[in-house]
């Protein structure tokens, strides 16, 4: 696809999303306030003892308790399932109490799971290391090898995970291929899609049954809140909502809503200048002769162009490079010497801000995964994970080449 088609997708992408992020779920808003207020309270006054003890039978979805419903957070919850073409959303704490929350509230002891070797740490970490203390186990399989599911089944198997494009290698799965499989086995598919954001993907509409978003990143937007959303089927969300808000607390704050939600106003308009952004810069990372792979879908070199061009609306902000063992370092130490030359692009976790963030993974994100595991994860040594933020085209390319140029990876 030539730039100026992106573009065009691009612009057309925004216009389908920009109003149903400023208004999408609009109901009732209390004061003739243009926007939702920040209501702090913890407790809802009951008008009387019937309306008391309606409330508690579920009528008219009552405010009672902070922990059980807030209007400032289910606001945010409509505007949200807006977003992302889903008939219910749930907000959480954070982005992993989303994750293990609906892993906890969906799954019992001697339940098995699918997941993908590549995928965020510490959801990898849940899998691997705490589900198991409840007796979930989870099989790690590589994402575009179906026959690999197959044989990884057993009568346990209730679902599985997906991220896509995954962190930070941005492998590509074939949702359309997922949700066959797991409707021929009775799986449930989940998804984390918080790097393709539902600018760029939306799974839910490819028959995906949850998916699951760190609000940290780019639905926030700004770097300033944690914050975590579960979207699907009402039936669904509701059993992930009384497990993880009600039951562990993992509930977010109403001051963490309003953030989010003022983030969320801006976000199609964000995210379609980032999303062009990321895809030039790949193009412009691929051409320096220092860089020796751009992972980014929207390059003909990415091992899954065609499918990434077929099921997402955009490529995406996230994109990673690697450099080589270069002026008699290692490659983890040119990796490291691109990160100091940078001016503009923050060394910083997180993804999805105004800021163009950047880390060196194997150091950082991945470092407490075996080097070899790692390694065949994709996650090279000399890999830079960059998540492109809103600055200037030109600032961005003159910070990235002036440091390879800098760090002398070609010498
Ligand atoms: C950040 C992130 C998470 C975890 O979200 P938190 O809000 O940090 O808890 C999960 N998955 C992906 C892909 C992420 O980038």
């Amino acid at each position: 696809m030539d730039a100026m088609t992106y573009d065009a997708k691009l612009r057309a992408r925004a216009e389908t999303l920009a109003t149903t992020c400023i208004h999408g779920g609009d109901g009732a808003v209390p004061y003739g306030a243009t926007d939702v207020p920040v209501v702090l309270a913890s407790a809802f006054r009951f008008d009387d003892a019937e309306t008391a003890a309606a409330a508690f039978q579920g009528a008219n979805d009552a405010w009672i308790y902070g922990r059980w419903g807030n209007p400032t957070v289910n606001h945010l919850e409509s505007r949200l399932a807006a977003v992302e073409g889903a008939e219910a959303v749930a907000v959480t704490s954070s982005g992993m109490a989303a994750i293990a929350g609906t892993m906890l509230g969906l799954f019992s002891a001697d339940d098995h799971l699918l997941a993908p070797v590549a995928m965020y740490a510490e959801s990898a970490r849940l899998l691997r290391e705490r589900l198991p203390r409840h007796r979930i186990t989870t099989t790690f399989v590589h994402a575009e090898d179906v026959d690999q599911w197959k044989a990884s089944l057993t009568p346990h198997t209730r679902a599985l995970y997906i991220e896509t494009p995954a962190n930070p290698t941005l492998t590509v799965t074939n949702i359309a291929a997922a949700v066959a499989f797991a409707k021929a086995h009775g799986l449930l598919v989940i998804a984390d899609n918080t790097f393709a954001t539902p600018f760029c993907q939306t799974p839910l509409e490819l028959g995906v049954d949850v998916v699951l978003h760190s609000a940290t990143k780019a639905l926030s937007g700004h770097g300033d809140v944690v914050g975590g959303v579960v979207a699907g089927s009402r039936a669904l969300v509701d059993r992930i909502r009384e497990y993880t808000v009600k039951g562990l607390g993992a509930v977010m704050p109403p001051l963490s809503a309003f953030l989010v939600e003022r983030g969320v106003r801006t976000f199609a308009l964000r995210q379609e200048q980032a999303n062009r952004h990321a895809a030039r810069l790949s193009a412009a990372l691929e051409k320096h002769p220092g860089v020796v792979r751009v992972h980014h879908p929207s390059r003909p070199s990415h091992p899954q162009h065609a499918l990434a061009a077929e099921q997402m609306h955009a490529f995406g902000s996230m994109l990673a490079f690697e450099v080589a063992p270069a002026g008699g370092r290692d490659a983890i130490g040119t990796g490291r010497a691109v990160l100091e030359a940078l001016r503009i692009a923050t060394h910083a976790v997180s993804l999805g801000d105004a800021r163009t963030l950047v880390v060196h993974s194997a150091s950082t994100t991945h470092s407490t995964m075996p080097a070899d595991v790692r390694r065949a994860a994709g996650v090279a040594d000399g890999l830079l994970r960059l998540s492109v933020g809103l600055e200037s085209y030109a600032s961005l390319e003159t910070d990235l080449l002036t440091a390879l140029d800098a760090a002398k990876v070609s010498a």
